[in-house]
């Protein structure tokens, strides 16, 4: 393809993407083809070029119905994964380039501007002064956990560690809450699943501290290891928030290695209101939050901090001979190859970037306070409910909600709502009940669309 077919054509896609946003609240938010519907509709590949309208005919005829429509506004499922179109601009912006950032010298501005956007954020975010010079973005929150529990087994172990791996008598502590990705991490770096512990929640699901104590307590008795304590603010069950400070004071007690977990949660912090649910983050060694699910920022950009990139670095560097170059031997320069798992890396600060300009902090702050104040209006109705409760309390724009008949009613008034296409929501489990989760989060969720959700529910009693 040649520039100038790019522009023409590119101006074509970009209509599409322009019309598919334009039109996307009247598609059923869920799709609903059977599994086998689109690859059955998919031609062979063909042996010679055809060109690019096949392609685009392709995406209304089986990629539409196969989608399942993230950007709806009334998508309420999991957490919504905002991806604003400031930020699929920056995305192009980055593929256009086409640089491949894994070390300084492989694209100096690629390192350099996502290094100013992460310290920027310490700013912005209130975070701790101890985070400067220590963020870098990840593609997920899940490789996040990986790198800061492999800092951590590199800390624990004095070192060894990069030498001798585990012993298997390491340690990590979650809470029943904690997402998955800790357990999965734990995993993936050897430990397996008899090393992570899951500590007990209170009645508003956050992790019991004398619980958490006392298994840490018992571990070191026995000669284990304690190597990382995941700490959770907005569990993605119910949106539960740990309590980071009583926690990271029993972590310096033991030198244990404290990550906290606030994918969802964490672009809160950009509003002073909401920064108490971060109490404690000033001792914590690591932390990360999801641009890409409430920051308006296009999947894939996981903010990553620690305060020591140091033991990150050196528990994860590798310098084979064809990487070696001047501007790493100076010592002067970040290269990002040296904090994430994979070597290649994308530009993904361009689609941040492009967001942070376009909207300002400003315009940020105001989408997550109209989403919270979307799920202050929803919690009255539900408190006004003889049908409806909230099963546990409403934590910033995530509410979880049960119909007062039992498990049975909030399943089948789910599915309706489902069935319907105007909205998705989906559900978990609180304390053994079956109970619908409402994230509000998408970019263009307004008032009608959460009251018609909520007289759908209504309507379901
Ligand atoms: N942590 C929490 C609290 C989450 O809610 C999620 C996903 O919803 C994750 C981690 C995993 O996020 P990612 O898909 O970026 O790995």
């Amino acid at each position: 393809m040649q520039p100038d077919e790019f522009r023409r054509i590119g101006h074509e896609v970009i209509d599409w993407i322009a019309d598919y946003r334009e039109r996307v609240a009247d598609l059923p938010v869920r799709s609903r083809v059977e599994p086998g519907w689109v690859r059955e509709r998919l031609a062979p590949l063909p042996e010679r070029g055809e060109g690019f309208d096949g392609l685009l005919s392709d995406l209304d005829r089986v990629v539409l119905p196969g989608t399942t429509h993230w950007q709806h506004p009334g998508f309420y499922a999991y957490f919504p994964s905002n991806a604003s179109l400031p930020s699929v601009l920056g995305d192009l912006l980055s593929s256009g380039l086409g640089v491949q950032g894994m070390l300084w010298s492989t694209s100096p501005a690629a390192t350099e501007v996502e290094q100013h956007l992460l310290d920027e954020l310490v700013g912005a975010m209130g975070l701790p002064e101890r985070f400067r010079g220590g963020g870098v973005i990840q593609d997920t929150a899940s490789s996040a956990a990986l790198v800061a529990l492999l800092a951590a087994l590199h800390r624990q172990s004095g070192g060894t560690w990069r030498q001798s791996g585990v012993d298997g008598t390491e340690t990590v502590y979650v809470s029943s809450q904690t997402h998955s990705s800790i357990e999965r991490a734990a995993r993936l770096a050897g430990l397996g699943e008899r090393a992570v512990r899951s500590v007990d929640v209170d009645d508003v699901l956050a992790m019991r501290v004398d619980d958490l104590a006392s298994r840490i307590e018992s571990d070191v008795e026995a000669g284990r290891k304690p190597v990382l304590v995941c700490a959770t603010v907005g569990t993605t069950g119910t949106g539960a928030v740990d309590p980071v400070r009583e926690i990271a004071a029993l972590c310096a007690e033991h030198g244990i290695w404290l990550h906290v977990d606030a994918a969802w949660a964490g672009p809160a912090a950009l509003c002073p209101e909401f920064r108490h649910l971060f109490d404690g983050l000033d001792q914590a060694d690591s932390f990360t939050a999801n641009a890409h699910k409430w920051m308006l920022t296009a999947f894939d950009l996981s903010l990553f901090w620690t305060a020591h990139p140091d033991v990150l670095v050196d528990a994860l560097t590798i310098l084979p001979e064809y990487l070696r170059n001047t501007a790493t031997e100076s010592g002067a320069v970040v290269d990002y190859r040296d904090w994430q798992i994979p070597l290649g890396r994308r530009f993904r600060a361009l689609k941040l970037w492009s967001v942070l300009r376009w909207y300002g902090l400003e315009g940020v702050r105001a989408h997550l306070r109209r989403h919270v104040e979307l799920a202050e209006m929803l919690e009255s109705w539900v408190a006004g409910s003889e049908e409806w409760r909230l099963v546990a309390p409403r934590s910033l724009a995530l509410l979880t909600l049960a119909h007062r008949d039992g498990d049975d009613a909030t399943r089948e008034a789910m599915d309706r709502v489902n069935a319907a296409g105007d909205a998705f929501v989906t559900h978990t489990t609180v304390n053994g009940r079956f109970a619908i989760r409402v994230a509000i989060g998408a970019e263009s969720t307004e008032e009608h669309h959460v009251r018609a959700l909520w007289q759908a529910l209504a309507a379901s009693g």
